[in-house]
This record gives structure tokens, sequence and C-alpha cells, in this order.
């Protein structure tokens, strides 16, 4: 099946077609490691990690590179002011080095609870100034960038392309830019690829002179790079990056090899939250840790971010989480349901035009751009046909391996064992519940308190509400 992606720079979704039959490499604009990432943050990683997950289902090599910036962000994106990890050190009163270290440790736990595979490498900006400097010098070679003291800057005007990505022009951009009066510059648009400033934290000495760091732009071309080449398929961020980041990028690579750089630029749109923008900046944050004070794991709202298509809005609020959580529960009950269903029956889709329609409409659905809520869609279409009662076990057999062999695989493991009190699964406490049911209504009473007991004991709370019996686990 021919998978179809937004690029941005077409403003259309494209048919992919690889550089390399089989095989695709993407890079993803990652973390800058000053602070934990937010739950904003992690819908960007989690459309890395669906997009690499659809590839492989597809039968795809995929290379897959995240970077860590933990030097040359400069507050609020921009080209003049304090970076990121500074910033911070001097807030905490210690050395930035040891906030890269504590954050990216983070990071990493974080990506683990959310079942993100992990990408082949992790590039820390900071361990490839090697590789920026000596794209730099090409660029000044070129005539493309210039020094000016012991800064260098890049000369937009140099570049024909600047702003296609975007959609800005060179001219309003540089009207913009004369607010932000930087006298070396020789044009106001044009942006900084090595900087200079004795105070800035994390510094080298190099051919520029004493004291420099690098431009947050040249640190994503230069790793790219090094890890995927000079021409590569497909590169994501958030929709943040597509200006200044993406387009920088853009000038720096083609302009160092005089080639295409991207074929794919794909972008997901802002998690808000309560409706508004949320930013480490604005401080309107939550983590993971804070989904799990309130009573919910990681793979909720993992699910919560499959819901939604990337490129749409996506409003975060605890009512929209707690939906996720109950339709990822309700796939788990599915998935242990067609487990009793199938029991040692071999799996046989003949005639069972349900399977059918729900496999086809699940690929179409996902190689329209990905288009999660579509394929999610069909999951559940399938889950209504089944508890009609109709299958036979070899059909749940056949459905079972549809939900264990795609869809899992699309969208991580849908049940959450390390959260499950003292080792009891969403599938176990769907079981037991529906136990409970059946013993209440053939008035098996001390089966039912039986029931009840060992669900208390495992902390699970079980309610009777008016749409039916709802559960979640006890906060500790
Ligand atoms: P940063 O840590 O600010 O460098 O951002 C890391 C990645 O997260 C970038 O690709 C951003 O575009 C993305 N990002 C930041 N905030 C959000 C958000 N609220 N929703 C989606 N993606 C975001
Ligand atoms: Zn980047």
């Amino acid at each position: 099946m021919k998978l179809h992606l937004y690029d941005t720079r077409a403003r259309q979704k494209r048919e992919f077609v690889p550089l390399e039959e089989g095989k695709v490499g993407m890079y993803h604009c990652g973390p800058t490691v000053y602070q934990r990432p937010h739950i904003g943050n992690y819908r960007a990683f989690l459309f890395a990690d669906l997009l690499r997950r659809v590839f492989e289902v597809l039968g795809y090599e995929v290379k897959q590179i995240m970077n860590l910036t933990d030097v040359g962000h400069l507050l609020a994106d921009a080209e003049e002011g304090e970076d990121k990890l500074d910033v911070q050190a001097k807030k905490d009163n210690v050395d930035p080095w040891e906030i890269v270290e504590r954050v990216s440790e983070q990071f990493f736990a974080d990506l683990k609870e959310l079942g993100i595979q992990p990408a082949h490498a992790y590039p820390r900006a900071t361990d490839y100034i090697d590789e920026m400097l000596e794209m730099i010098e090409i660029l000044i070679d070129k005539g493309n960038a210039y020094k000016v003291g012991s800064n260098v800057y890049f000369d937009v005007h140099s570049f024909e392309k600047y702003g296609e990505l975007s959609g800005n022009n060179i001219a309003e951009l540089e009207a913009g830019a004369r607010l932000e009066i930087n006298k070396e510059k020789r044009h106001p648009a044009d942006f900084a690829l090595w900087k200079t400033d004795e105070k800035h934290l994390m510094k080298w000495d190099t051919v520029f002179g004493a004291n420099g760091f690098p431009g947050w732009h040249i640190e994503c071309s230069a790793m790219s790079r090094k890890f995927l080449g000079d021409h590569f398929d497909i590169h994501t961020g958030g929709e943040d990056n597509v200006f200044p980041h993406h387009e920088c990028e853009i000038a720096q690579s083609e302009s160092a090899h005089n080639g295409e750089f991207v074929n794919y630029w794909l972008h997901t749109k802002f998690l808000q939250v309560d409706g508004g923008k949320m930013s480490k900046s604005l401080g309107n944050v939550y983590s993971l840790d804070d989904l799990g004070t309130h009573g919910y794991c990681a793979l909720d709202f993992r699910f919560l971010m499959m819901r939604g298509h990337y490129r749409s809005s996506l409003n975060f609020t605890f009512e929209a989480l707690q939906g996720a959580a109950e339709a990822r529960k309700s796939l788990c009950g599915f998935i242990s349901r067609l487990q009793s269903a199938a029991g040692d029956a071999v799996a046989d889709a003949s005639q069972c035009d349900a399977l059918r329609t729900a496999q086809q409409d699940f690929m179409t659905s996902l190689c329209d751009d990905l288009n999660t809520s579509a394929a999610i869609a069909a999951v559940f279409t399938l889950r209504g046909e089944f508890m009609k009662g109709e299958f036979s076990p070899a059909h749940s057999a056949a459905a079972l391996e549809f939900m264990l062999n795609s869809v899992q695989p699309v969208f991580g493991d849908l049940n959450d064992e390390a959260s499950a009190g003292d080792g009891m699964s969403d599938a176990d406490v769907d079981n037991l519940i529906a136990q409970r049911t059946q013993a209440r209504a053939d008035k098996d009473w001390s089966k039912a308190d039986e029931v009840r007991d060992q669900l208390s004991a495992a902390g699970i709370v079980v309610e009777d509400t008016a749409d039916g019996i709802k559960w979640h686990r006890a906060l500790s």
C-alpha cells in the first residue's frame, strides 16, 4: 500500500518515495535539555515514534535519529538573548553540564514509560562542535556566510530559496528583524552560525576566536549530515520549528553541498492546554509525573495523542485523558476477550468480512498521512462486531492476530503492566470485573465478594455508574 505524507514545503500530501528502495532515514528535532520535556514535547516525539512504527509495519528498514539540544538554543527561539541552558544553570546555581545529564536521564526514562522505541542515535550538540565548525567554514568559503570579528552569520540573500518552507519572504522578515538591531549583520534577517560571548557558560576556543558557541540551527544541519548524509528522506519537528529553525537548516545544508537536503518535512501541530499555548516559558506545563499524580499512566497519554491526527489541533484536558484511558482499557479488554474466544483455534479470517474491513480501513487510514483517529475507529468497529457474539473461534484467533501483529506494533503496547498495582494488568482487571458481574447476575454473592476483595487488594476502585461499570487504580 502506498503511503502519503503531508509535506510542509509542498503544502500538500505527497506519495512517499524513498531515496533508497526499502529504506528510510529520518531526523527529528529533539528536546532542549534544560528542563524535563513536557507533554507537548511528547506529542512531537510520539509522532516521530508512530512514523517509524508505520514504516516498519510497511516493511521499511528505518534509521531514526533524534538530537538533544544542549547549547545555543536562546530564549524564545531568538537570535539575541540568553541561552536556555545558561538561564537554568544560573537559576539552579549548578553547572549546565549537570542539568544536561539530569534532564537527559529524565527524558530517556519518560520515553521508556511512553513505550517509544529508542532511536538509533541521540546525538548531543556539544559532542559535534567539530562537525559544525567544518560546515561553517565551507559556508564561509562558498560565500554564504561571513565573519564579523569572532562571530559568523549566514547571508540569507545568498540562498534563493530562503523562505520557501515557511512561506516567509525576506523583505518582510527584514522589516521585522530591524527591531532587533544588530549592526554586525549585513542584512537584518541574517542569522548567527557562531557567536562569541565570554559570559556564555558553555564555550569553545576555535579558529574564530575564544569563548564561542554555535547557533542553534547549525547544530541540526551538522548532526543530521553526520548520521544521515547530505540528503535524506524525512525531517520532523513541532510546528514552531518551521521558522526559523528548519528554514535556516535548509539554507545552511543546501548551500553547503549544493543539493537537496530533505525530501519530506513533517510538522506536528502544537498540543494546547485548556485551550491555550503550552510552553516551558509560560509555565503552564504538565510532565508525565503530573499525569501520574492524577491517576493516569503514560500509556493513557500516548493513547490520547494517537486518537487525534498529528496535524489537528489538540487541546489537553483531564476529561479527554480520562476518555483515552477508558478507550485504551477497552481495547485491552477486547484483546483478552479475543484470547478467551479463540482458545486453541487456528486463525482463519476467511468469510470474516468484519475483520477484512477492519484490516483494510486500518492500513488505508494510516497510509493517508497517518490518520490514527480513523485507524482507531476501524479497530473499535471490529470490537463492536465481535461483541455481537458471532465470531467463531477461528475468526477470533484471526482478529487476535490482527490486534497483536498490526494494531499493537503501530500504537505500542496497550496494556500497562508497569502501572498494574500488584502485577494485575488492565486485561486481568476487565476479566475480574466481568466475573463479578456474572456472579452478581447468578446471585452468587460470595463469589462476587471474593472478586471484589481481589480487586480492592490490587488497588482497583470499581464504580457502578449510570454509564455502566468504571474502574481506576487507587492513588498510592
Ligand atoms: P524544545 O525542547 O523546545 O527544543 O522542543 C522539542 C520539540 O518539541 C520540538 O520539535 C518542538 O517543536 C516540540 N514542541 C514544543 N512544544 C510543543 C507543543 N506544545 N506541542 C507539540 N510539540 C511541541
Ligand atoms: Zn533541530
